[in-house]
């Protein structure tokens, strides 16, 4: 398979993972990786459907030395498996703390970008990296980082993960939620936690032409989260016609390789610059 560079994926945990001893390796393989800095994040842009406003969503990728580059997919199970998601996801958040910062400090101005946090570790969030105290001490936008979620962190019930979630929130944070529709759908959280924008899942998308019920439940959900005041964003959007039906659907927000594929940072800069220049005209 090819990536959305054109760089070869590897069949690595598979093949690898068979046996205790290849465990072993890949655990060091991934722990050279955090030391050495192989760990690079990708910038996927999210466009606004009306106003032509460009944010991004983070994506890991693992740049190995000899395999080439390596997709989330392949590693990050491992990494669940291996506890050590929580150490990546850790890396990307102050990574992208210091690019939001960067760009705001190099006239790039103000870029929102959306952060995954892996459901297996989210308990975790308050015990190692406190997203509060990084914002404050590094003075990050708190406005400008949003963080996605799946269904399944939600539905853990947890005080902590409700209270965490709420703090993050007070503080500026947005909360998104990822994959929406996959999961096991208790729209009862919506109620009670409030987020600020759901991801309808790329699944959706894909039939959206030709499958009636699909376009239904996105209906649904669009107008269902235009009540609740919570914003749109659809993932996995590869056709213009695609677009112009959830445009007309009122979806907000759009992410998908029908605009770009994701784009290591020196190329979604340039991306932004020629979108800016291109909407202002
Ligand atoms: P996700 O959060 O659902 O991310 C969206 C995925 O859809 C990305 O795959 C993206 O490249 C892909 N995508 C975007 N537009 C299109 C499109 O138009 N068509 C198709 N077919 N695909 C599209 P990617 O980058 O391989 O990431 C896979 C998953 O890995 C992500 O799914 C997310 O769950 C996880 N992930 C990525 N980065 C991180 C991270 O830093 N931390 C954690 N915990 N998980 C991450
Ligand atoms: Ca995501
Ligand atoms: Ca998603
Ligand atoms: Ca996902």
């Amino acid at each position: 398979a090819k990536d959305a560079n054109g760089g070869v994926y590897r069949r690595y945990n598979a093949e690898l993972e068979s046996t205790w001893q290849s465990r072993a390796f890949i655990l060091h393989e991934l722990e050279t990786a955090l030391a050495e800095g192989q760990f690079e994040i990708y910038y996927q842009p999210v466009i606004h459907a009306r106003n032509g406003a460009i944010s991004a969503e983070a994506l890991v990728r693992w740049r190995h030395p000899e395999r080439g580059v390596i997709s989330p997919a392949e590693f990050l199970p491992v990494a669940e498996r291996m506890g050590l998601i929580g150490k990546i996801d850790d890396f990307v958040f102050a990574q992208v703390c210091f690019q939001i910062r960067h760009w705001q400090d190099n006239g790039m101005g103000d870029i929102a970008v959306s952060i995954n946090r892996s459901a297996q570790d989210f308990g975790n969030l308050t015990g190692r990296l406190d997203w509060v105290d990084y914002i404050q001490q590094h003075e990050i936008a708190s406005h400008l980082l949003t963080l996605e979620i799946t269904e399944g962190v939600l539905l853990q019930r947890s005080t902590e993960t409700r209270n965490l979630l709420r703090h993050l929130r007070h503080f500026g944070v947005r909360i998104s939620i990822d994959d929406f529709g996959t999961g096991y759908s208790s729209l009862a959280y919506l109620k009670q936690l409030e987020v600020d924008y759901l991801k309808i899942d790329k699944s959706f998308i894909r039939d959206l032409e030709t499958d009636a019920n699909d376009k239904a439940i996105i209906e649904a959900i669009i107008v269902m989260a235009k009540r609740l005041d919570i914003g749109i964003v659809a993932e996995g959007v590869e056709t213009e016609s695609q677009l112009r039906l959830l445009t007309e659907l009122g979806c907000d927000w759009i992410q998908g390789f029908y605009y770009a594929r994701p784009m290591a940072c020196p190329d979604f800069e340039q991306f932004v610059r020629d979108w800016r220049k291109n909407v202002s005209l």
